[in-house]
């Protein structure tokens, strides 16, 4: 049996007459950049969040940057994320002009540990943002807590976690300010790059429009410096039909995540954590296993491709060495770094495929 990573052919062919329905319109009309389509889709995903505003934006690196600049935040500041997460978290920071201060995670939601994020804040903190890592939000209390208590920002990193809650919330509804990527495999996936910016504080939300139309509200008027970061028509007007399947295509990744769960339970591989406070969204399906890598070339022996989310954590990057991290620094990121295997996780995926990957699984390790 052959088993993808993930299937966006077959997710296109599924709705294929709306959206090129939708294409075309935008086409038609030649609203190649922002435009109605783009609206609408600003409109319904906000309504989808839980939040007031959300502005269209060509990437989630992007959304992440433009949030920091309508914060002010710049050279001399500090922004606290978590160590494990996609570079382009901590790139943004960087982007931005602030220093990225790095905090590891907790070993069971893998996600920043707030205990450790609120020992990390210092005179010059000028932001919180906590990364909702493979479709978990993280842990929004205390952080909400240790932002109220000290008067920071909170800009979540949504990246993975379209439609994920946290208590009944909406990813990009708990802090001041949400970024989301709809690359084309995150959950809610474009067909080129894009993102948004997520707020129910309507001067932020009009800071972030100005910021990606060249600093200018009227058009040749600019009063900042701003960024070409807008979102095209084309991508507003697919995101704008699959944000409507959205829910169900969630419901059948929860499927398949729940029946690996039950193929793997008290297994040789350690399983995502599940828990009543998170309505999880599994962009990936993580589990921890020893021999990583023997693992991986057996499963794709089989058919099965597999990915690593990731192999080498942010402070021991090359292109951070100037943060002067070091191994050790934070042990429980450098751990999942060394054991993680993402297995193929998306909507389409059969049970028969999910229940062959685990079957494999098992198979490596009785033999191992
Ligand atoms: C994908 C991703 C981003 C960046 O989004 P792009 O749209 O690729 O720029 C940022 N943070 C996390 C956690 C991501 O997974």
């Amino acid at each position: 049996m052959q088993v993808k990573y993930l299937d966006l052919q077959a997710q296109y062919q599924s709705i294929k007459p709306e959206i090129d329905q939708a294409i075309q319109k935008v086409l038609d009309t030649s609203a190649y950049v922002l435009g109605p389509a783009v609206v609408q889709f600003e409109e319904d995903f906000a309504e989808y969040c839980g939040a007031d505003f959300s502005a269209g934006v060509n990437s989630g690196t992007n959304a992440l940057l433009l949030a920091l600049k309508a914060l002010d935040i710049g050279p001399g500041d500090e922004v606290v994320t978590s160590a494990n997460t996609f570079i382009a978290t901590v790139a943004a920071i960087v982007h931005s002009g602030a220093r990225p201060v790095l905090v590891d995670v907790d070993p069971v939601s893998r996600n920043i540990d707030p205990i450790l994020l609120k020992m990390a804040i210092s005179p010059r903190t000028r932001a919180i943002m906590p990364v909702h890592l493979y479709g978990r939000m993280a842990d929004m209390d205390p952080i909400m807590a240790t932002a109220e208590k000290y008067n920071i920002p909170v800009i979540e990193d949504a990246a993975q976690a379209q439609g994920a809650q946290y208590k009944g919330k909406r990813a990009g509804s708990v802090g001041l300010m949400g970024a989301f990527s709809f690359y084309p495999g995150k959950n809610l996936g474009a067909y080129g790059e894009a993102g948004a910016v997520t707020t129910s504080d309507s001067e932020l939300d009009k800071k972030v429009r100005v910021l990606r139309d060249h600093g200018s509200e009227r058009k040749y008027y600019h009063d900042m410096i701003g960024y070409n970061a807008r979102m095209a028509g084309i991508q507003g007007a697919v995101l704008g039909v699959k944000l409507k399947h959205l829910d169900q295509w969630t419901r059948e990744r929860n499927r398949v995540a729940a029946t690996y769960r039950k193929a793997l339970k008290g297994g040789p591989v350690g399983l995502p954590d599940v828990h009543d406070d998170y309505a999880q969204v599994f962009h990936l399906y993580v589990v921890e296993a020893p021999q990583r890598e023997k693992l991986q070339d057996y499963l794709r022996e089989n058919g099965i491709v597999t990915l690593t989310h990731y192999p080498v954590p942010n402070h021991l990057q090359k292109a951070l060495g100037f943060l002067n991290y070091k191994e050790g620094d934070f042990p429980v990121t450098e751990k999942l770094c060394r054991e993680v295997v993402s297995l193929p996780t998306y909507p389409e995926m059969t049970d028969e495929q999910v229940e062959y990957v685990a079957a494999k699984i098992r198979e490596f390790f009785g033999k191992a």
